[in-house]
């Protein structure tokens, strides 16, 4: 789960995070309020989206007077923010943070992440934050410093002191440093988050260290631990397909490929993208129907899928172990009529009741492509595809 930069940055204060005051806002006149309540000359009008690289796309602006801080949240608010991350639609700006500007010396790095290899939390540092660390990550890696560190004992003061010189930190600045990086770790640690990013984090011209920018990921498996972080959810930001999908457990996610895909199992729905990838073609969605799919499950299934405008054929892929290749069929047949199917269909089952399945599905006189294996229903359904 994601959050927003504010709210990224409300939790890692309660950890003692420092960063610079600042105001969730939601209309124009709130946020000229917000800057009179921050005071100061200087303010940063501030998308709130759950997509990094939002400066250069426009979604952060400086202000240097209560009408300047009224033009820009007039001018974001409601925007369609296009950033790397968004995709070429972006996504619609409906909250912004007030921040009062800060006096940057230095622009850093800290990215901490779950680094499954080493089975630890892995804290990345560098001296070249800013808005281009992925540049900095691709062409000069050695700039980044990783710690690996201890379940057991956490954040060392010396591990601390020594990645702060690292990245440049004044000498003076190493106790702010230090105080910054433990209680992110902890922040981290506590939260059960995949991911926590500062970037950057500022040395100030005297010689403070503050988080500028929040972004953090949560496990989802450990959120039933943390409720004050569920309430936090903006389903504005998220798929409304995914959310929809989620409704009738079913695990769902989009993908910019044309061919939806409906698979029982998890392991059989990647290698079903992968085999339409291999055939040409790219997967519209991930889509595992779980076990104990109903007709009304895939009905639902089958409008999710459809409700995507690139969609241009749907491939079943089904193999019938518990789930009986007749219920999937008498499933997929119900759906197909509800949903009056504008899009080629080809569906492949092995196992229980296969033969009675596809008798189901040949009987309906539904204009259904069948397959008998999975290279055959990838080439079919990418062929298909090519044609509608
Ligand atoms: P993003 O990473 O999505 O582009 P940031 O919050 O990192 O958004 O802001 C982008 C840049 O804007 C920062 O690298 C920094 O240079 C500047 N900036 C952000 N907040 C402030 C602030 N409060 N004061 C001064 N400059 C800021
Ligand atoms: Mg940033």
């Amino acid at each position: 789960m994601k959050v927003h930069e504010y709210q990224a940055k409300e939790i890692l204060r309660s950890f003692g995070v420092r960063t610079p005051k600042s105001i969730p806002c939601f209309t124009v006149d709130e946020a000229v309020k917000a800057a009179a309540t921050l005071g100061g000359k200087v303010w940063v009008v501030k998308a709130q989206i759950h997509a990094g690289g939002r400066g250069k796309g426009g979604g952060v602006k400086v202000a240097k007077s209560a009408d300047e801080v009224r033009d820009w949240a007039g001018k974001i608010l409601g925007m369609q923010l296009v950033t790397h991350q968004t995709g070429p639609l972006g996504q619609k700006v409906r909250r912004l943070l007030v921040e009062e500007g800060a006096d940057i010396r230095k622009e850093l790095y800290i990215g901490l992440v779950v680094d499954r290899g080493s089975q630890k939390v892995c804290l990345m540092a560098s001296s070249e934050g800013g808005m281009d660390i992925e540049e900095v990550a691709a062409h000069t890696p050695e700039k980044i410093h990783k710690v690996y560190v201890d379940p057991v004992a956490g954040l060392t003061d010396a591990e601390a002191d020594d990645v702060s010189l690292k990245i440049g930190i004044p000498e003076a600045s190493l106790p702010q440093a230090r105080v910054m990086l433990q209680a992110l770790y902890r922040g981290f640690w506590e939260t059960d988050a995949s991911l926590a990013e500062i970037n950057p984090l500022i040395v100030t011209g005297d010689g403070q260290v503050l988080a500028l920018d929040a972004k953090m990921n949560f496990d989802s498996n450990a959120l039933h631990r943390h409720p004050d972080i569920v309430a936090m959810r903006d389903l504005d930001e998220e798929d409304p397909a995914e959310i929809e999908a989620s409704k009738f457990d079913l695990s769902y996610i989009s993908l910019d490929g044309d061919i939806g895909c409906l698979v029982n199992g998890a392991g059989l729905a990647m290698a079903t993208m992968d085999t339409i990838k291999l055939y040409g073609a790219s997967p519209a969605n991930f889509l595992d129907v779980g076990g104990g799919a109903t007709a009304e499950k895939v009905t639902e299934a089958f409008k999710i899928m459809l409700r995507n405008p690139n969609l241009r054929a749907i491939l079943v892929n089904i193999f019938g172990g518990i789930m009986k290749c007749d219920t999937i069929a008498q499933g997929v047949v119900a759906a197909a009529r509800e949903v009056k199917l504008s899009v080629p269909l080809v569906v492949r089952m092995k196992g229980t009741n296969e033969d009675l399945g596809k008798k189901i599905l040949a009987d309906s006189g539904l204009p259904i492509i069948t397959a008998n294996n999975m290279a055959e229903a990838a080439e079919r359904v990418v062929a298909a595809s090519r044609t509608h």
